[in-house]
């Protein structure tokens, strides 16, 4: 494993790499803002079995960060991070940059305009959030040149984000989703769980277990009932704060009005435990 934290020295080591024949040059990119577990790591393998090359990139971005008291928080361990790397057989290149190495101008965003996908979810709480991301990734795209580039469906409203950019930017990367790796009890991982105790982590799997309710009772119940069966829940459960709760066409991700047949649809849940906001999502057909 190689560590670059100069984005110069990582383009330096790529164009080397690709300088060499005898492989097909095709770079796996999964970008990550660290405090790295199983779900990371499904990435990362995935990536080491389909291309020759992979980066990955640890890094949190400020500008994706609406609340500064979240960013502060964000949980932190480059020591752990690296040993885990170590340990891949894959051997990435792994780039660990500084903020004003990828922002030589200052950390502001990038204004996209990525259509109705940004204006719900995710970007109707987290005002400016897509516009980070969008605005890091077109950085770390442009830095790291990847083939693919790995993305979870536990940020499934992002997934969907990283595909309207490479559309609208025409970059040349193939967007990978990748399924949503859980805990024992369900709760999906995240980098944030780890700032929660352990009683709260259990706690927290309740957002999995109601989501678990809604795609059984979803062929059953309309989607009123459905609405009104999460906000009862979550009354009962005082330590856990629903920030929202949709079910949306999976493809268009407005809030969906009817159930047609012909729609793939997926509910989605943020809520908040201890004042660490965590989200969910679960196909529902
Ligand atoms: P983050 O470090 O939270 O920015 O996440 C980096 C990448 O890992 C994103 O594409 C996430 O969607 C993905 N990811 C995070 N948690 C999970 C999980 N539990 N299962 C699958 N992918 C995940």
């Amino acid at each position: 494993m190689v560590i670059y934290t100069q984005k110069d020295a990582l383009i330096q080591a790529l164009q080397s790499w690709k300088s060499q024949s005898q492989h097909s040059r095709e770079i796996g990119f999964v970008p990550t803002m660290g405090a790295l577990h199983q779900g990371h790591l499904s990435l990362i393998q995935k990536s080491i079995e389909e291309n020759p090359l992979t980066v990955v990139s640890i890094f949190v971005n400020p500008t994706q960060f609406n609340d500064p008291a979240d960013l502060e928080k964000y949980p932190r361990n480059h020591e752990k991070d690296l040993a885990v790397l170590n340990q891949l057989e894959g051997k990435p290149f792994v780039f660990l940059p500084e903020v004003s190495d990828i922002y030589t101008n200052g950390a502001v965003s990038e204004d996209f305009n990525f259509g109705p996908i940004e204006t719900v979810m995710e970007g109707k709480f987290r005002n400016g959030h897509f516009n980070g991301v969008g605005t890091v990734l077109t950085k770390l795209f442009d830095i790291v040149t990847p083939t693919r580039a790995y993305f979870g469906e536990k940020d499934f409203q992002q997934l969907a984000i990283v595909k309207k950019l490479t559309s609208l930017k025409n970059l040349p990367v193939q967007i990978v989703g990748c399924p949503i790796v859980r805990e024992k009890n369900g709760l999906a991982m995240s980098s944030r769980n780890s700032i929660l105790s352990q009683k709260d982590r259990e706690e927290a799997a309740f957002i999995y277990q109601i989501l678990k309710e809604i795609q059984e009772k979803f062929h059953t119940h309309t989607l009123g009932q459905l609405k009104e069966i999460v906000a009862e829940q979550f009354l009962q459960n005082p330590n856990l704060e629903l920030e929202y709760f949709e079910i949306a066409d999976e493809d268009t991700l407005q809030t969906a009005t009817e159930k047609n047949k012909t729609i793939r649809y997926r509910a989605f849940i943020a809520a908040r435990i201890k004042g660490v906001r965590l989200i969910d999502n679960i196909p529902l057909n």
